[in-house]
């Protein structure tokens, strides 16, 4: 198998161009489109700090949450 990260000939589980595990749980990276370990803060492709999904999903259920008080607000002066 090729190393996900920098596409060598890879046969450990640690990569011996590159040095990363080659099992570890990778993800893309949204700055270079190139893969990285999971568990890291910033890529090791292009060195960008890698941003969690969390803090969007959180505004998003706030922003749900303020919708629906909105809606029950409306319906309670509409009624
Ligand atoms: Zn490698
Ligand atoms: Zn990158």
């Amino acid at each position: 198998m090729n190393c996900p990260y920098c596409g060598k000939p890879a046969s450990q589980t640690q990569c011996l161009h590159c040095g990363q595990d080659t099992k570890a749980p990778r993800r893309v990276c949204r700055s270079c489109k190139k893969m990285t370990p999971q568990n890291v803060d910033h890529c090791i492709q292009c060195d960008r700090p890698i941003k969690s999904d969390l803090p969007w999903k959180i505004v998003i259920i706030i922003a749900m949450f303020f919708l629906a008080f909105a809606l029950s607000f409306l319906v309670a002066i509409f009624r």
